[in-house]
């Protein structure tokens, strides 16, 4: 009778212990080394520039790496170091920020790592065998956290076309109807940066993904260009521009209109910390591939869609804290003839369909068979 557990336990243990030296655990988990490397890179990159220092996403990511490792590996003995370093960074952070809301979360942060004692796992003894939080393991497996970001808002109305239509009304429509279809999925869970017209700062977009631990993050945004006849559909993942009018499009959505404008070369800096993250950006070209094909297949149905293709730019908004993201600039308000579409409901809603069945797609490749990071 107890013979057959006994056999599937050993055969566990040992599994433990012969991928202990492994990069992954057997659910795709990377090991707690793994993470506390990636989190004292991050760590050492950040006090090294005063640079990286000035953006609070750059302190986000770092500490959002320290708590990675403690969610995953709460059992380790490199969970209390993990803590105390994340608590740390945090009081670091609320220096610099001087937000009270910093200032409570690095006191808890200390509380929790005083209280915690380096415990045993509790299934097996030895220390680096210690398995992954299985319920944090498998809660993050039947969540998909889809975190929607329609741009602009309140003071800054982002692009406007001739006609006068506003891009930060078309693109929390846009959302608005992209949540409607999403939420209908059953794995996945949808959250709005804004569900009314009101200012958010870049910062609170990406404060916003990164403290719900968002699986990805897509960013909506309408066009504009000097160039009355440019149209069309542009897809971008963070990166070195891909040509110059990425650039300049990445540098008008970095620009807000009565806030301190950031320094391009800033973020271009913080993004260059970011890339080290390959398989991050492995998956947001996975998700801007799925979301482009998808909008030509579906918008393409019922109207012509002019798609310029997958970008590269160093937009302040994709710079959060390890989960893919994309930003679509899903037409232009610039161009008299998209103009004229985005007034249509049926049109937003076409756009809203197609970004649906590609976010939808993308949720369940098996490219998601991936780390918790
Ligand atoms: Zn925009």
């Amino acid at each position: 009778m107890t013979r057959r557990p006994f056999v599937l336990y050993s055969l566990v243990s040992l599994l433990w212990l012969s991928i202990g030296h492994l990069d992954r655990d057997a659910m795709g988990a990377p090991a707690a080394t793994v993470l506390m490397e990636r989190a004292s890179t991050c760590d050492r990159q950040l006090l090294a520039s005063t640079t990286l220092q000035r953006l609070r996403s750059s302190w986000q990511r770092c500490i959002q790496r320290y708590a990675t490792l403690v969610s995953v590996y709460p059992h380790h003995p490199l969970a209390k170091t993990a803590l105390q370093r994340q608590a740390e960074l945090t009081k670091d952070l609320s220096r610099r920020s001087g937000n009270r809301r910093d200032v409570e979360d690095a006191e808890k942060l200390f509380a929790r790592s005083r209280s915690m004692a380096v415990t045993p796992p509790p299934v097996t003894a030895a220390a680096d065998t210690s398995s992954p939080e299985t319920v944090t393991s498998s809660a993050s497996r039947s969540r998909f956290l889809v975190v929607v970001d329609p741009g602009h808002g309140g003071k800054d109305p982002g692009a406007i076309g001739i006609g006068g239509l506003q891009e930060k009304d078309i693109v929390l429509d846009v959302a608005k109807r992209l949540q409607a279809l999403l939420k209908s999925q059953r794995r996945l869970v949808v959250s709005l940066t804004r569900t009314d017209d009101q200012f958010l700062s870049l910062e609170a977009r990406t404060a916003f993904a990164a403290e719900r631990r968002a699986d990805l993050f897509v960013s909506i945004h309408a066009n504009a260009s000097p160039r009355r006849e440019a149209q069309g559909l542009e897809t971008y993942v963070l990166g070195r521009s891909s040509d110059a009018d990425a650039h300049a499009t990445a540098e008008r959505e970095n620009t807000v209109p009565g806030e301190r404008t950031l320094d391009t070369q800033v973020v271009i800096q913080a993004m260059l910390a970011d890339l080290s993250d390959t398989t991050r950006e492995e998956h947001s070209l996975e998700l801007a591939q799925t979301v482009k094909e998808s909008f030509v297949r579906t918008v393409g149905k019922r109207y012509p869609v002019v798609d310029l293709g997958i970008k590269r730019a160093p937009f302040y908004v994709l710079l959060n804290t390890g989960m893919p993201s994309i930003l679509s600039e899903i037409a232009f308000l610039s161009n008299p003839e998209d103009e004229k579409r985005l007034k249509l409901p049926s049109y937003r809603q076409s756009i809203a369909n197609a970004l649906a069945a590609g976010i939808t797609k993308y949720a369940a490749s098996p490219i998601l068979a991936r780390s918790t990071e």
